[in-house]
């Protein structure tokens, strides 16, 4: 059955102190929460610190990349299984930081998909368009290629370990949002394409979150479109209050209340 998600993506923030106390701070608040699924990304330094603080709590933790190499010679770079290691749930793959900033391929992520479902990690695959991608029209292409590399090869069982965050790169960290029905149109789409590939079933049980500059007074609207199945949660996952707030308007508009 599709679950609802909310991820916080803390990006290159916070120092080891704050990663705990707001972890603890929001095991407080929705550390029993078992409506929804919940997950927070530290940086990697930080993710023993975070999984130790939400021990016992409903809350799981996630990468925010992975490497697709097991162990070796790559100076710098983290394995899938050292992230279970550590008491990983989730690694975050194809942000758009890391695809735009970075300059990841769709080739290589595909790569680091495979790698973290084969090691047992579950994956938040991020797709979206840049804004000159939106406004050429082209946005259905350029989502319909980032998911086609990043999963067709795989078979469908291993979709019930995958999350789609839809993430339009014009409206991370800039205070603009999707409109609601624009984004849940996309949504539509992407679950269309997964059940061409993977069956109605599959795409229907899988989880596509909305990620771009929600805020706990923007969630309810997003949360409430149909094919919208949570959030990934970039600025306002950084402080507990608005986080929390993300959390449970999500739940009173996804009706889990
Ligand atoms: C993100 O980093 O994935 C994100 C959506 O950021 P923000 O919420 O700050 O736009």
């Amino acid at each position: 059955m599709r679950r609802v998600f909310v991820a916080g993506n803390w990006k290159m923030n916070l120092s080891r102190d704050e990663t705990r106390k707001l972890v603890e701070g929001l095991r407080d608040e929705v550390g029993d929460e078992d409506r929804l699924d919940l997950a927070v990304a530290p940086p990697f330094v930080y993710l023993a610190e975070a999984v130790a603080a939400a021990d016992g709590s409903n809350i799981t933790v996630a990468a925010q990349n992975v490497y697709f190499e097991e162990k070796g010679a790559y100076t710098g770079e983290i394995s899938p299984g050292m992230l279970l290691d550590v008491g990983c749930t989730y690694g975050i793959v194809g942000h758009s930081e890391r695809r735009h900033v970075i300059g990841e391929t769709d080739e290589l992520i595909a790569r680091k998909v495979k790698a973290a479902l084969d090691a047992g990690l579950k994956v938040i695959l991020c797709v979206g368009e840049l804004l000159g991608e939106r406004e050429a029209g082209s946005t259905n292409d350029v989502v319909r290629t980032q998911v086609v590399k990043g999963l067709f090869d795989l078979p469908a069982e291993a979709m019930a370990d995958v999350v789609i965050a839809y993430e339009p790169v014009w409206a991370i960290g800039t205070g603009v949002t999707a409109e609601p029905e624009d984004a849940n149109e996309v949504h539509a789409f992407i679950r269309a394409l997964l059940a061409e590939k993977f069956g109605r079933r599959v795409a229907d049980d899988m989880t596509i979150q909305y990620g771009g500059s929600v805020k706990a007074d923007n969630a309810a609207e997003l949360m409430a479109q149909t094919d919208v199945d949570g959030a990934l949660v970039g600025g306002a996952s950084l402080k507990v209050d608005s986080f929390v707030g993300i959390i449970r308007n999500t739940i009173e508009a996804k009706g889990l209340g």
